[in-house]
């Protein structure tokens, strides 16, 4: 059967020659027959060269995403090959880790698709249509790679409006418990199941709950925007003297203080319900002839991303520059601050120009001494630019 083929205007296809997936519908010249939403259609360019095949959706802005450059069957083959190369992938990267994102959309070639691996239950999204009328198929192939006991989709995004998709949260296999139980870095995690933020946990931190660990022993923690507790319990473990835990959710905090305690930690970690920005405005909140005495040696930020779009940005960096501004008045001489950017609109160079400004306005000097980046369960590809969003970086403070 022949494919419908999507012709794409001219100049319009560098961008997916690289290697990006998404075709954006005002990128598509005409389509040469009928395509249903859904189905599978080939891109060429204006000259009529071939690029690509992918699922087409009239419905979205990103009209198609290509999925292979050869023409091929999307059939179980297709899924097994693609899931089981990025398996391997996790296997080379994180050798040790029972719970990681098994597939990553467009940094597998997968667009549409995650897979998250929490021990033996799998947490599956599907945000394209494409990849959602698909599912059983993919359900099928992930039954086979991994025997799981249970998989469920968390299929609340808002992003699937705009592809048509409603949001659905069903069990696809197996009994889902009412909570999964995770092992990050030698931790026990509990989270409730279709509960949680992302699929449950944040996996993209998960190298880099052991980095900053490794930083702590001995010291006085402040971690900001902690959610379950991933860096102030691996800072507890790895030998903090005290951890201070701050988060606006009383569920995360009371869910988090669980946490410690199947893991062991009963002293030296404790959880506040507060907002951060608050917080911080009131400890470092002073007297007209008072001076600030910083009590901290080491303090995270690890705040939610605070743009959602790219009109938001501005807004996001000032809350970024006052967080950082505060903290680093309560960070000691020789202190460290491990601080993390989850937004895709803000990137590494402008990242460091916030806290570069706030370290000038704090009158502190700093020393970058570590740079981190998502777990390597979240491929970055540079030519798809969407797929890096996490940055961080620990400085010391010189002065
Ligand atoms: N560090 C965490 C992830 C943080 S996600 C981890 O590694 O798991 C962001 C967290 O910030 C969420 O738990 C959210 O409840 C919390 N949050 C968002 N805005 C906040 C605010 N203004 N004050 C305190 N917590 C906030």
């Amino acid at each position: 059967m022949s494919l419908t083929t999507a012709l794409l205007k001219p100049g319009e296809a560098d961008r997916l020659v690289a290697g990006h997936p998404w075709v954006y519908s005002n990128s598509i010249a005409r389509l040469t027959g009928p395509a249903n939403d859904g189905d599978v259609v080939q891109v060429k360019d204006h000259r009529q060269r071939f690029i690509g095949v992918g699922f087409y959706n009239s419905r979205s802005k990103i009209a198609v995403r290509i999925l292979d450059r050869e023409r091929t069957d999307f059939d179980a083959g297709f899924f097994r090959e693609r899931i089981a190369a990025a398996l391997a992938l996790r296997r080379r990267h994180l050798p040790e880790a029972t719970s990681f994102r098994v597939v990553n959309a467009e940094s597998d070639f997968l667009s549409g698709l995650i897979v998250d691996k929490y021990e033996d239950v799998l947490v599956v999204q599907t945000s394209s249509l494409g990849m959602d009328k698909r599912k059983h198929l993919i359900v099928r192939v992930l039954q086979d790679l991994f025997h799981p006991t249970a998989i469920v989709e968390r299929n609340d995004m808002a992003s699937r409006k705009f592809e048509g998709l409603h949001e659905s949260n069903e069990v696809l296999h197996g009994q889902v418990p009412d909570h999964f139980t995770v092992r990050l870095n030698g931790l026990t995690f509990s989270v409730p199941a279709g509960g949680g933020h992302k699929t449950g946990l944040y996996l993209d931190q998960q190298a880099n709950y052991a980095a900053v660990a490794t930083l702590t022993k001995g010291t006085e923690v402040l971690d900001c925007f902690s959610y379950l507790g991933g860096f102030a319990l691996h800072c507890a473990k790895a030998g903090a003297k005290n951890v201070t835990a701050l988060d606006q959710s009383e569920d995360a905090v009371n869910a988090a203080r669980e946490i410690a305690k199947v893991n062991g930690v009963t002293t030296g970690l404790s959880y506040e319900t507060a907002n951060v920005f608050d917080w911080l405005r009131e400890k470092t909140a002073t007297g007209p002839s008072e001076r600030l005495i910083p009590r901290y040696d080491v303090i995270i930020l690890d705040p939610p991303s605070f743009t959602r779009n790219r009109a938001a940005v501005e807004g996001a960096l000032r809350g970024y520059k006052e967080i950082h501004l505060r903290a680093l008045k309560l960070l000691k001489t020789g202190g460290i601050l491990a601080t993390f950017c989850c937004s895709h609109h803000v990137d590494a160079r402008l990242f460091e120009d916030i806290i570069v400004a706030a370290a000038t306005d704090a009158h502190v000097l700093l020393r970058r001494t570590r740079t981190f980046s998502q777990s390597p369960d979240h491929p970055i590809i540079p030519a798809i630019p969407e797929t890096e969003y996490l940055k961080g970086f620990a400085y010391e403070v010189v002065r």
